[in-house]
């Protein structure tokens, strides 16, 4: 299902300079908002989010330029040491609470979880999260791991 109006691809291509795993190709416009520094992005490349999370690298583009996860301005859920881990980051609603949420108040889909917490509540997921995109397919993710446990 689609919460955020928009059609989720995920497409993996071209692997990060430093720990050569593939990423996710992520808009210009969101790598520009999440920014600390001032940095010009250089153009005519795409921007990838790399997806190790034992990697200190946020982005990275064709050209292997990096951006670091020092210089933006949130915290990559899935990166270690991610304090706090939002899955949601346009309501700033944390993994914690979603998984609050699945496990003690009984929620079995995206649709239960937002109903009983903030998540997707506010939505500019372009500019507000690591993807760009619509954090539901994280909360999906943590709905199917714990009703495998
Ligand atoms: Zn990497």
């Amino acid at each position: 299902m689609d919460y955020c109006g928009e059609k989720q691809t995920y497409k993996k291509a071209h692997v990060c300079p430093k720990c050569n795993l593939s990423g996710e190709k992520v808009n210009e416009k969101t790598v520009n908002s999440l920014l600390t520094i001032k940095k010009a992005l250089q153009e005519n490349t795409n921007y990838y989010l790399c997806f190790s999370k034992d990697c200190d690298v946020a982005y990275y583009n064709e050209d292997d330029n990096i951006i670091l996860i020092s210089e933006i301005k949130v915290p990559i859920w899935f990166k270690n040491d991610a304090n706090p881990k939002y899955i949601c980051y346009c309501s700033k609603v944390t993994e914690e609470e979603i998984v609050d949420a699945i496990v003690n108040k009984n929620c079995k889909t995206v649709k239960d979880v937002v109903k009983n917490t903030n998540a997707m509540k506010i939505s500019n997921c372009a500019i507000n999260s690591p993807t760009g995109k619509c954090c539901s397919r994280q909360i999906n993710d943590l709905i199917k791991s714990l009703n495998e446990q």
